[in-house]
């Protein structure tokens, strides 16, 4: 493997992220969308998934209810928590063509029981947090590429930078720098992809923003892997 950039997007924004598939075939990125409630999908939202698919990309389990995994799996038990929200999220998604090899937790919450429940059903698990102080010094967010077969959790970075000069992004391309240098993994997550002047989920990422991403990590190497590309 080469140092690489995994970008993943959550919930259920399929009819925006459909449209930017020429421009991840673009700068030849595969991404991941992670997505709940798939058994309440119109035809619309499935054929855009399976547009995404078809490009390459990874379609990703989030739950069957966007369910807090931490809280629902302490109130109740961890096996009510995978009866209810993981065993039939992913029997939606098979019943539909879809066998998904990773999960992302709804609001990142999550514990080490949880964590070992879901590795039974899932190759990765893709956790997060906020970017506090510079992505490139926050250790989490980065693993080494020889350890990712044994790193089940994989933990990113909030991602929703609004222009091609907000911050982040000056933030994402140093981080970019640091896995080229030392042959790593970043994962970033974000949600809806969109321009400002639309309507849509308080988080997003704009498509301006999106591209300078792909246009540097193309620049220097970084490949962009799905989740289902990794070992
Ligand atoms: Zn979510």
């Amino acid at each position: 493997m080469t140092p690489g950039l995994l970008l993943t997007f959550d919930d259920r924004n399929m009819l925006h992220w459909e449209k930017q598939i020429p421009l991840f075939e673009k700068y030849d990125a595969h991404v991941t969308f992670f997505i709940d409630h798939f058994d309440e999908l119109t035809t619309e939202q499935l054929e855009a998934l399976q547009k995404l698919r078809n490009a390459g990309h990874a379609i990703g389990c989030h739950g069957l209810k966007h369910r807090n995994a931490a809280e629902y799996s302490e109130e109740y038990s961890i096996e009510k928590y995978i009866s209810d929200e993981i065993a039939p999220a992913i029997e939606s998604m098979n019943k539909m063509g879809f066998f998904p090899t990773s999960f992302a937790y709804p609001y990142s919450k999550r514990n080490e029981k949880t964590d070992n429940e879901l590795l039974k059903y899932f190759r990765h698990l893709r956790c997060g947090s906020p970017v506090k102080g510079e992505i490139v010094k926050t250790e989490r967010y980065f693993v080494k590429i020889e350890d990712v077969h044994k790193k089940g959790r994989l933990d990113g970075a909030s991602f929703h930078p609004k222009s091609k000069i907000d911050e982040l992004v000056s933030q994402a391309k140093k981080a970019i720098d640091r896995i080229s240098k030392n042959g790593e993994l970043l994962v970033l997550y974000a949600h809806d992809i969109r321009n400002e002047s639309e309507d849509g989920p308080k988080h997003f990422i704009t498509i301006d923003a999106l591209e300078e991403i792909l246009l540097y990590s193309k620049i220097n190497h970084i490949k962009l892997y799905s989740f289902d590309e990794l070992p």
